[in-house]
C-alpha cells in the first residue's frame, strides 16, 4: 500500500521573478511523490505572501500538522524549508509530530532538508534560525534549471560520468564502458564491490579524484547501476518519470540493455538487504569450505607471519583450531590443496557444461502482461484527466494496478538476473588454472562452491613431508 502523503505549496515574495507559482511548485511536488512511490492525497495551498509576519495565520498549514497528528496522511512534500516553515515556532511544532511518528515520510524538491532524521532536523533549525536566503535562492534556481532541462532530456551541463567521453557527455567511451560490463559481470557472479574498487583504484579506473586514486565504496556501486546507462534521465538520483509514466530518456549513447541493468540493481539491493555493512572478506580459498577429516569441524586458512617471498615454508596453511571448537589436530599447507580443488572443480564443470544442453537465452514471459497493466493504468489516469472518471474511482483501482505492475518489474528483474547470473558462471568452463588464480577471491570461491560442498582434509602421518592428495577429500554436489 502506497504511503499518502500531503503536498504542501505556498507563494512567496520571491517566487514572482521565478514564475514558480503555486501550480509548478504542486507539479514538482507531485512528481517528486511519484518517485518515491507515494500516493499525493491532499494539496495544503496558502496564499500568504508574508509567512514571515508573526500575525499571520496559516490555516492550511495548521490543518496539515492536524491531518498529520491524526494520522490522515503519512508525510508532506514540499518545494523547500523556506516555503514549508520560515518562523521557528512553526517548524518545532512539525519536528514534534515527526519526533512522535517516526515512520513519516518528507521530502522537497529542493533536497535542502529531511525533517525524517535526527540531523535533517537539526539542519532545519539551523537553516531557519539563520534564514540564510539569498544563498538558498541561486541554489533553488539552479536546481529548479536542472530539473527543466531533465525533463526535456538534456544534459544539465557538468562533467561526463565515468563510461562517457569526456569532450562529448553522449557518446560512450568504449574504454571505460567495458571496464563497466567488466565490473557488472563479476559483480552478478558474486564478486563483492569492495574487490572491485580496490582493482579499480590499482588500475586508475572510474575518474577518481584529481591527485587521487581513492575512490568510495558508493561511487562504485553508483557507476555500476546508474539509470544513465539504459538511457535513463535522473533528478538528485532519482529516475525522471514524464506524463505517461515512462522514464524521460536522454538523448546520449547507452551502455546497458535494461534487462542487464537491471539484474545488476537487484543483486545490489539484495545484497545491500542480506549484509548490511558485513565484510565478506574471505582471504583464502577455501576457508570454512574446508573441513577436518577427524572432528569434522570447519578450517580456516592461516597465514604464517614468518614467511616472506623467495623464503621455503608455507605461506599459509589450513588449520583446524581449538579456538574454533576444533580438534587441532589437523593441519596442511595451503598451496597445493587450493591448486588440487580448482583443477577438481574446474574439470567438473569443463565435463557438465559439455554433457549439458545448451540453452539458449530466454525473453522473460510475462513481457505482454506488463505491458497490459501499463496500458490499463494510462488509460485509467487518461479517463480521469478528460473526467470520464472520477479521482475517487481512479483512486479505488489505481493502487491494486500499480502493486501488480511493480511486483511484474521485480519478478522480470528476478528473472534476468538469473539468468545472467547464470550466464556469468559459466564462463567458469573456459578458465585455466592460471585464470581462475588470477579472478577475485569470492568468485574462486563461487566456482568451487558451485561444484564443491566441502572438502575433507584428512591428517598425514607423523613427519610426513610430502603433499598427499589423497588426503584431500572433495565432496560433490549432487
Ligand atoms: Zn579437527
Amino acid at each position: 500500500m502506497a504511503r499518502k502523503v500531503g503536498i504542501y505549496t505556498r507563494i512567496s515574495r520571491d517566487d514572482e521573478g521565478e514564475s514558480l507559482g503555486v501550480a509548478r511548485q504542486r507539479e514538482d511536488c507531485e512528481r517528486l511523490a511519484d518517485l518515491r512511490n507515494w500516493q499525493a492525497v491532499k494539496v495544503y495551498e496558502d496564499n500568504d505572501v508574508s509567512a514571515f509576519k508573526r500575525n499571520v495565520r496559516r490555516e492550511e498549514f495548521e490543518l496539515m500538522l492536524t491531518d498529520l497528528r491524526a494520522g490522515l496522511i503519512d508525510g508532506i512534500v514540499a518545494y523547500d524549508l523556506d516555503r514549508l516553515a520560515r518562523k521557528p515556532q512553526d517548524l518545532e511544532r512539525l519536528i514534534e509530530i515527526y519526533d512522535d511518528r517516526p515512520r513519516l515520510e518528507f521530502a522537497t524538491v529542493t533536497n535542502d532538508v529531511n525533517l525524517g532524521t535526527a540531523d535533517g532536523r537539526t539542519m532545519a533549525r539551523v537553516m531557519v534560525a539563520f534564514a540564510n536566503k539569498s544563498s538558498h535562492d541561486t541554489s533553488r534556481r539552479l536546481k529548479r534549471k536542472h530539473l527543466e532541462l531533465a525533463q526535456q532530456g538534456k544534459a544539465s551541463g557538468g562533467p561526463a560520468p565515468y563510461g562517457w567521453q569526456k569532450g562529448d557527455p553522449e557518446k560512450v567511451d568504449q574504454e571505460a564502458a567495458r571496464h563497466i560490463k567488466e565490473a557488472q559481470k563479476e559483480l552478478l557472479a558474486g564478486v563483492r564491490i569492495g574487490t572491485i574498487r580496490t582493482r579499480w583504484q590499482e588500475q586508475g579506473l572510474g575518474n577518481p579524484r584529481e591527485g587521487t586514486k581513492r575512490m568510495a565504496h558508493h561511487r562504485v556501486t553508483h557507476i555500476l547501476t546508474n539509470p544513465r546507462l539504459v538511457g535513463y534521465r535522473t533528478y538528485h538520483g532519482e529516475i525522471l518519470y514524464g506524463e505517461d509514466g515512462s522514464p524521460v530518456m536522454g538523448d546520449w549513447e547507452t551502455i546497458n540493455t535494461v534487462e542487464e541493468w537491471e539484474a545488476v540493481c537487484a543483486v545490489v539491493a539484495e545484497r545491500q538487504k542480506s549484509q548490511p555493512g558485513r565484510s565478506l572478506a574471505r582471504t583464502y580459498l577455501l576457508s570454512g569450505i574446508a573441513r577436518c577429516g577427524l572432528c569434522k569441524s570447519k578450517i580456516r586458512g592461516q597465514t604464517n607471519h614468518k614467511w616472506q617471498p623467495g623464503s621455503k615454508g608455507a605461506r599459509y596453511k589450513y588449520q583446524c583450531s581449538k579456538v574454533n571448537g576444533g580438534c587441532g589436530k589437523v593441519a596442511r599447507v595451503g598451496e597445493p590443496v587450493d591448486e588440487l580443488i580448482a583443477q577438481l572443480a574446474l574439470e567438473e564443470q569443463r565435463d557438465r557444461a559439455a554433457s549439458a544442453d545448451v540453452s539458449p537465452e530466454r525473453r522473460w514471459p510475462r513481457e505482454q502482461e506488463l505491458n497490459d497493466l501499463n496500458t490499463d493504468i494510462a488509460q485509467l489516469i487518461e479517463a480521469e484527466k478528460n473526467k470520464s472518471i472520477s479521482v475517487s474511482t481512479l483512486l479505488q483501482v489505481l493502487p491494486e494496478k500499480e502493486r501488480q505492475r511493480d511486483e511484474l518489474k521485480l519478478d522480470r528483474a528476478r528473472f534476468y538476473k538469473e539468468q545472467k547470473q547464470a550466464e556469468a558462471k559459466d564462463d567458469a568452463v573456459d578458465l585455466s588454472l592460471e585464470e581462475f588464480f588470477d579472478l577475485p577471491i569470492e568468485r574462486q570461491r563461487e566456482i568451487v562452491l558451485h561444484s564443491l560442498s566441502a572438502v575433507f582434509i584428512h591428517p598425514s602421518g607423523r613427519g610426513k613431508r610430502v603433499f598427499d592428495p589423497d588426503l584431500i577429500e572433495p565432496v560433490w554436489r549432487e
